[in-house]
């Protein structure tokens, strides 16, 4: 189990593809720290099977990244619980849908916090331990709409261009201390977040659900097929191994071609 005695961090990972990052990262021996809102049982379910599975410990945080404080607090505990944490990965995430004229105040402030306020907020407090150690991997789940945009999803789009950027820019400042950031781009995977906003695009689109699925989502990704959780997940993994020590800076597409096109 090569990452025996490390601790991943993966925000947002009481679903989808955290949760999946989380599962690839224990199956390696790490123990983790899960994040994100959900049913308690479901969620004690997930952590008890994530300790099966790595033969370590892995807590469950809960955290509202939307709130500088309770990150803070997290770090603390991380800190305490489990001697820091050596690979972060910033995953969590929200999205909205709506033309920018009638685009909620509200939403937009929420989107650029969760997606974006809160890596940074997460990277500064991980950054000086993996210096310590003199390793690290910071991980973002960026999207393929870091490098495309869609119409109507301009706060998603902000935020994830700058998650790559800000990703880039501490990939330098971290170079010589033997840790790497980077950020994975997944096309459209069949996730409760992709489920969630077929509604919205029906409705700003005046489409059926089957239009928004083959014209909508499906339409850019030339494979014609919906990534899997478990696909981003084996990236991710493979970010934290010492093959990948010289990947760093980048922003790695699993989109289907989308943006090859
Ligand atoms: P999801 O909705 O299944 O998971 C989102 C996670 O974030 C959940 O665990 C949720 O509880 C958590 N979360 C929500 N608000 C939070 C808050 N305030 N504080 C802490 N946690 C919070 O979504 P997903 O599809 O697995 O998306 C995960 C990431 O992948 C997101 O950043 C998303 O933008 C990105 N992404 C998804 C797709 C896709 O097609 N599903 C494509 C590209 C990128």
């Amino acid at each position: 189990m090569r990452l025996k005695g490390k601790t991943a961090l993966v925000t947002g990972s009481t679903s989808g593809i955290g949760l999946g990052i989380a599962k690839a990262l224990a199956s390696e021996g790490a123990n983790l720290i899960i994040n994100g809102f959900g049913d308690a049982a479901a969620i004690e379910a997930e952590r008890a099977a994530l300790e099966g599975l790595s033969g370590g410990k892995a807590s469950y945080d809960d955290a509202d990244l939307t709130k500088v404080d309770a990150i803070t607090a997290m770090f603390e505990r991380a800190d305490a619980d489990m001697g820091g944490v050596d690979i972060l990965v910033n995953n969590a995430g929200t999205q909205f849908v709506s033309p920018i004229e009638d685009f909620p105040v509200e939403k937009w402030d929420l989107i650029l916090a969760l997606n974006l306020t809160s890596a940074f907020h997460t990277i500064r407090h991980a950054v000086p331990g993996m210096r310590r150690k003199g390793w690290g991997r910071i991980i973002g789940t960026a999207s393929a709409h870091s490098l495309v945009a869609s119409p109507f999803k301009s706060a998603y789009v902000a935020a994830k261009h700058g998650l790559v950027g800000m990703t880039k820019a501490v990939a330098l400042e971290v170079a010589d201390a033997g840790i790497t950031a980077n950020c994975i781009s997944p096309g459209y995977v069949w996730t409760p977040l992709v489920e969630g906003q077929i509604p919205d695009t029906m409705k700003a689109r005046g489409m059926t659900r089957e239009q928004v699925i083959n014209d909508v989502l499906l339409a850019g990704q030339p494979t014609k097929q919906f990534v899997t959780v478990e696909q981003v997940a084996a990236l991710a993994s493979f970010l934290t191994r010492d093959e990948a020590a010289n990947i760093t800076g980048a922003n790695l597409s699993v989109d289907g071609g989308w943006t090859a096109a």
